[in-house]
């Protein structure tokens, strides 16, 4: 697993300014939770760690090495989006192994993660459907298997709940902290809910106005919080 250093990173489209400097270190097997209103850039942050999207300026290491200018391939991380994603003409199996035939793994070697992943979500008895045969939370667990089988360096979260109904959510949010027990994946994990944020963070993030506003435990944010954009969100007096 690995940290993750962003330093001073500027984003803007265009003439359109989108991130102002945005300082962040995260700690090898950390999991960081980043929060702040729709379109104040987290899906940007989140894409240019993932190498899909250019940063205008600053620089972003991985284990201390910049990764400006590496490829996504190279930079060994995985990303889980709201959206699933999934190949939809493949089995769940298929689906889940598509990155490490890409990468030419031994038959031998894309069984045993296929299998070790699939047992750890639960996904067994589903591995031979198609993704259109499962429902939202079992696809959401493919699309986290695809994720875990590549043994990335680290897991970036897109509002991976954001589709699932409040029950749904609610038994995902538990899975997905159990599965960070056991694998101390660094994480880095947007979200627009309150409660996901504080059962999942080791440290929540606050965004807004194109800068960091706050970083701290939960804790931390609930009771100290620097300004009212973080006390509005945490739903502390402030
Ligand atoms: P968030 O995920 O926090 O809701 P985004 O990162 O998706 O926000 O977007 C931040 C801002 O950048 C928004 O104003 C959005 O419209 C703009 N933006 C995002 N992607 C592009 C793009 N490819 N071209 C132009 N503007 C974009
Ligand atoms: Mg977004």
């Amino acid at each position: 697993m690995a940290s993750i250093d962003i330093e001073g990173i500027r984003k803007s489209f265009g003439a359109f300014p989108v991130l102002h400097g945005v300082d962040l270190a995260i700690r090898d097997g950390e999991f960081v939770v980043l929060v702040g209103p729709s379109g104040c850039g987290k899906s940007t942050l989140l894409r240019m760690i993932a190498g899909l999207e250019e940063v205008t300026a600053g620089d972003i290491r991985i284990d201390g090495k910049r990764v400006n200018d590496l490829a996504p391939k190279d930079r060994d991380i995985a990303m889980v989006f709201q959206s699933y994603a999934l190949y939809p003409h493949m089995s769940v199996a298929d689906n889940m192994s598509y990155s490490l035939r890409l990468r030419r793994s031994t038959k031998e070697k894309i069984a045993s993660a296929v299998s070790g992943a699939a047992a750890k979500l639960g996904l067994d008895p589903l591995l031979e459907r198609r993704p259109r045969a499962l429902s939202g939370g079992q696809r959401q667990r493919v699309a986290m298997g695809r994720a875990i089988v590549r043994q990335p360096k680290a897991f970036l979260f897109d509002e991976p709940l954001s589709n699932l109904d409040a029950r749904l959510r609610e038994q995902m949010r538990a899975e997905i902290k159990k599965l960070h027990g056991d694998l101390r994946a660094t994480s880095i994990y947007v979200t627009h809910d309150q409660i996901e944020a504080m059962t999942l963070a080791d440290r929540i993030v606050a965004m807004h106005g194109g800068v960091v506003q706050q970083v701290g435990t939960p804790l931390d944010l609930y009771d100290r919080p620097a300004n009212l954009f973080v006390a509005g969100f945490i739903g502390s007096p402030g």
